[in-house]
């Protein structure tokens, strides 16, 4: 902090999980950097959360949220978690390269976590440096901006700051720090890391703070764990079913990664689906595929059944057998309601505005043809609207051959006709469901490319500016809505970036 200046008030910190959860964190302060600048600043993110930075200088925002002066009412902490990681269990992973500062109230009256990524070690950084660079600090501004445009759930960023720093990564590169906001930073990991060491009254602690904080509704219900338990299975059914229509993936959808409030948390090596087809993984570590887009959903459905191993002694603590059978249960509706949740969004995607019997195998056997005919998804379900309105050649163009196109679209252009709706309204309402434009991979790369190495900013704002509106085809902007090559895409890797 300059010692001429009072510390900044910029928002009334309330910080309830520093307050309410003795031994779920270390108290960390982050290293102070040593010549911030502002990269980025999200200013309707800002104005929802109520900051008042008017009448601060951008050095001294930089200062802020590079976490070199903190703001009146921060109390930065480490939080402690454990975690599935492709399947293996490390007990002890915790915040190791971020920081919470605290929770606000935002303007619509929900609880916001404000959490710095890249602040410096903490005692869970058991090697590695605390430290992001530019380019995944940048990534994870873009994609969080894009998932929350495209209306799916999302934590989001606040700030990118430059350090001034280089960290070492397989070569040297800019230092960043990013300002990440989220409904909280509590994750499937940080049940296993209490129910790992036998702390079972921590794990009802954490539990009735969950509840508090994301499920006020169950608060006083007997079987409120259960119910919990239930309402995170459902929130994680619809981020899935959101994910696959817009072709997201992951790429390390480990149980430390998977936040119970059924936000998308952790953008590391994710990319989006370019021709459809379900093997598809990008990530560089995942060479199993475990992560692969195809297998996201009953990866969730997986990392959910850790999650209520943690919960068997809350659910019923006299008997273990009750507590699997009922927890099983829950589990059990994962598929359906996933299925459910995916049907419906997929529906809409098909310009149907109500249910009929045949509707998932209408859907399946479109994903079918674009699978056989390698498709790029987006541009597909884009070219859709156009196709029911009358004009079929633009969606024909993007496939090789296909007999089968021609009467599948057929039994769409019938299926509509049932619902007695202009076919108008139904194109319509298709291209507000269907985006033109998603963070293309080679685009991504270009813009953070050209950030970390010149410092140049400008392709990532234009992108940035394209994916803000993802619904809305905009002349000049032609370039955001094409594929890469198909050699790109077939070469094409992600990294963590740690
Ligand atoms: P992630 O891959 O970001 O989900 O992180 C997995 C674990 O590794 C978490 O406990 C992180 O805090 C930790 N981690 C990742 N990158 C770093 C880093 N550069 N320095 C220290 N810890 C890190
Ligand atoms: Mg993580």
């Amino acid at each position: 902090m300059p010692s001429s200046s009072l510390p900044v008030e910029l928002v009334s910190f309330d910080n309830t999980y520093a307050r309410c959860l003795d031994g779920f964190y270390v108290s960390c302060s982050p290293d102070p950097a040593t010549k911030p600048a502002l990269l980025r600043w999200n200013y309707s993110l800002a104005e929802e959360l109520g900051l008042d930075v008017r009448a601060i200088e951008p050095s001294r925002l930089a200062a802020i949220f590079s976490g070199t002066e903190l703001p009146l009412g921060a109390q930065p902490l480490a939080q402690a978690y454990a975690g599935h990681q492709f399947g293996g269990f490390n007990p002890q992973l915790g915040d190791g390269r971020a920081l919470l500062l605290g929770e606000v109230i935002d303007r619509n009256g929900r609880r916001r976590d404000i959490a710095f990524k890249g602040s410096g070690p903490t005692s869970f950084s058991r090697g590695g440096d605390g430290k992001a660079a530019v380019g995944p600090v940048l990534r994870e501004f873009l994609i969080g901006e894009a998932m929350h445009a495209l209306g799916i759930p999302t934590t989001r960023a606040l700030a990118a700051v430059a350090t001034g720093e280089r960290v070492r990564r397989e070569r040297s590169l800019p230092g960043a720090v990013l300002t990440r906001v989220a409904a909280s930073h509590i994750r499937v990991g940080t049940f296993q890391f209490f129910a790992a060491r036998g702390d079972d009254e921590k794990v009802r602690k954490l539990a009735d703070y969950v509840i508090e904080r994301h499920e006020p509704q169950l608060l006083g219900r007997s079987d409120r764990y259960l119910a919990l338990l239930r309402a995170v299975v459902e929130r994680q059914a619809d981020l899935l079913a959101q994910w696959m229509l817009v072709g997201f993936i992951h790429g390390v959808m480990n149980t430390d990664n998977m936040a119970v409030s059924g936000e998308t948390i952790d953008y590391g090596p994710c990319a989006f689906m370019e021709a459809y087809s379900p093997a598809t993984v990008f990530s560089s570590i995942d060479v199993h595929g475990r992560y692969a887009y195809g297998r996201q959903p009953q990866i969730a459905g997986w990392n959910l059944t850790r999650l209520a191993e943690t919960f068997l002694p809350l659910i019923d603590a006299e008997s273990t057998d009750r507590a699997v059978a009922e927890a099983t249960a829950v589990l059990e509706e994962y598929p359906r309601l996933y299925e459910a949740a995916w049907l419906s969004r997929v529906r809409t995607k098909l310009g149907l505005a109500t249910p009929h019997a045949d509707d998932a195998a209408l859907a399946k056997d479109w994903l079918t043809l674009l699978d056989r005919n390698e498709v790029d998804f987006t541009l597909a379900w884009r070219r859709l609207a156009g196709t029911v309105a009358g004009d079929s050649q633009p969606l024909e163009q993007l496939f090789k051959s296909s007999p089968d196109l021609t009467p599948w679209l057929e039994r769409l252009r019938r299926r509509i006709e049932q619902e007695g709706r202009p076919i108008a309204d139904a194109a319509t309402s298709m291209r507000r469901v269907n985006p033109v434009y998603i963070p293309r991979n080679h685009l991504v790369e270009v813009a953070l490319a050209a950030a970390s190495d010149d410092g140049d900013l400008a392709p990532f704002d234009g992108l940035l500016d394209a994916v803000k509106q993802p619904y809305d085809e905009r002349p000049g902007l032609e370039h955001f809505a094409a594929p890469a090559a198909a050699s790109y895409t077939a070469c094409y890797k992600t990294y963590c970036g740690t």
